[in-house]
């Protein structure tokens, strides 16, 4: 028999319950489906289990450092990984569970345990039953991309997720992918012991960012004595005894790596190819993310995609914001749209690198005249007192209308600090404001008016 809902949320990950608490409020009766943890990624595998062991691996970072703030500490500093791993699971369990009690508990709400797959574009199986709505919202997120390297299937390898299990310090890591997840986990498994090798194959790390921000974070990371080998070719893998050997050909060093685990972090794919979605008629592009207008609806009526099946943003706060849009237009009779968002998003290495809106890059693109302000963090206070100087914060700024393009604080507090330019951005005042704004002093925002009454125009 089939089930009638007035909609069926497929997936709990950051859209999903939010916008199913909305819609219960509204008096609607709503099924979600979970197949697997609830929360998704961003509970489990992804943002908050890694941020609790970035948080434990710089624990260890100052502790190391302590005798440069005059803090002794007798004897070596150690990790202990269990310890880790135990810390991590409890504060990402609190989460899931608090998830799955609150939807569990939630009024006009039904929750299902299971796959879901279209089997029409009104209908919805889950195990044995079946489920009808005349709307129905995806939110099924994404997993880590294996690409069929050469010789992958001789040696084993970690993925984001089967990193949570790690209750070990793997003597020599090999890193396979130089941007955002690669890079956390490659300078938090240094900090905690392990001998860290991070291949990319690209000619510089973090490739979606500006070059002088690449270059940085490659100081930094070479700093900690983490090997990075850029422009890694031809990518193979093969075992020699207990090792895993990494054949990389780089332009530079030997052609090969030899390491105890190995890590991919070369991508992520959305969880749309088990869906039953051509049975909904709901397009998908050669990637396949859910084409989806600005109003998060998909090419068949009555089916929306919110969150990073989509391929419109990639984090919890913009699939959390997805399902914002959807609510305000739903619910609300207010029009939100996509477009309205600006991108901005942190990168937890240490110091952390905080974006909003365009990069140099892209601003240089666009053709626009436009102003540019750079500051060393080496001359910001905080940084100075912290003793935690690494990075630098740089604006782009339009030279007419006066608004901020956008901006990039790799520092020490520089995921907290952007806000106060991605907010302006958002009111589309003018840089101004937030020059003539006192801040408080000593912060690293302090210096965000400071650079902005330095700009210079943006040589061609
Ligand atoms: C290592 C790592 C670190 C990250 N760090 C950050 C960070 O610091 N900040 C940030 O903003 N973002 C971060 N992200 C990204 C972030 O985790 C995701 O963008 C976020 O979880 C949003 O995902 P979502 O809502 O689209 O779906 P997800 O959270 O992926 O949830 C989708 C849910 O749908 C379920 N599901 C899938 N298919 C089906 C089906 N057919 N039937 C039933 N259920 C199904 C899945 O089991 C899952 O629970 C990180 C990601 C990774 C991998």
């Amino acid at each position: 028999m089939t089930k009638p809902f007035d909609a069926i949320i497929i997936g709990t990950g950051q859209a999903g319950p939010s916008l199913a608490s909305r819609l219960a409020a509204a008096g609607m009766k709503v099924a979600i489906v979970e197949r697997k943890l609830f929360g998704g990624t961003c509970v489990n595998t992804g943002c908050i289990p890694t941020k609790t062991m970035v948080a434990s691996a710089y624990a260890a970072h100052m502790a190391r450092r302590a005798a440069d703030f005059g803090v002794a500490i007798d004897g070596a500093v150690s990790v202990d990984m269990r310890r880790v791993k135990a810390r991590k699971d409890a504060i990402s369990g609190q989460s899931r569970t608090g998830v799955e009690t609150w939807l569990k508990h939630m009024q006009n709400c039904t929750v299902y345990e299971g796959h879901a797959r279209f089997e029409s574009p009104r209908e919805v199986s889950v195990g044995e039953e079946r489920l009808t709505a005349g709307r129905i919202f995806i939110n099924v997120g994404g997993r880590a991309v294996v690409p069929p390297m050469p010789g992958l299937d001789q040696v084993a390898y970690f993925t984001n997720s089967s990193m949570m299990h790690i209750d070990f310090l793997p003597r020599h890591f090999i890193i396979v992918g130089g941007s955002y997840i690669g890079l956390e986990f490659g300078q938090m498994f240094r900090r905690f012991g392990s001998q860290v090798t991070i291949i990319e194959m690209g000619p510089r790390l973090i490739a979606r960012e500006d070059e002088d921000i690449s270059a940085a974070i490659l100081e930094i990371l070479k700093g900690e004595n983490i090997d990075v080998r850029l422009n890694a070719k031809c990518i193979g893998f093969s075992r020699r005894g207990e090792e895993i050997v990494a054949q990389v050909d780089c332009a530079a060093g030997a052609p090969e790596v030899s390491g105890t685990h190995l890590l991919l972090a070369v991508g992520r794919r959305p969880n749309t190819d088990d869906l039953g979605l051509e049975k909904a008629g709901v397009a998908v592009d050669q990637r396949g993310y859910i084409v989806v207008d600005d109003q998060l609806r998909s090419s068949a009526p009555g089916i929306w995609a919110l969150g990073d099946c989509n391929g419109r943003g990639g984090f919890t706060h913009t699939s959390f914001n997805d399902s914002e849009i959807v609510a305000a237009n739903l619910l609300d009779n207010d029009p939100r749209r996509l477009s309205d968002r600006i991108p901005a998003y942190a990168l937890y290495i240490d110091p952390p690198l905080g974006r909003a809106g365009m990069t140099e890059t892209e601003v240089r693109k666009s053709g626009r005249r436009a102003l540019i302000g750079k500051r060393p963090m080496t001359r910001v206070s905080r940084a100075v007192e912290k003793g935690e100087t690494q990075g630098f914060m740089k604006i782009l700024v339009d030279e007419k209308t006066r608004e901020i393009l956008g901006a990039a604080i790799l520092g020490t507090g520089g995921d907290e600090a952007i806000h106060s330019i991605l907010d302006v951005m958002y009111a589309k005042a003018p840089y101004t404001v937030i020059q003539r704004a006192v801040h408080i002093h000593p912060t690293v925002s302090e210096l965000i008016p400071t650079m902005l009454g330095e700009l210079q125009p943006l040589a061609g």
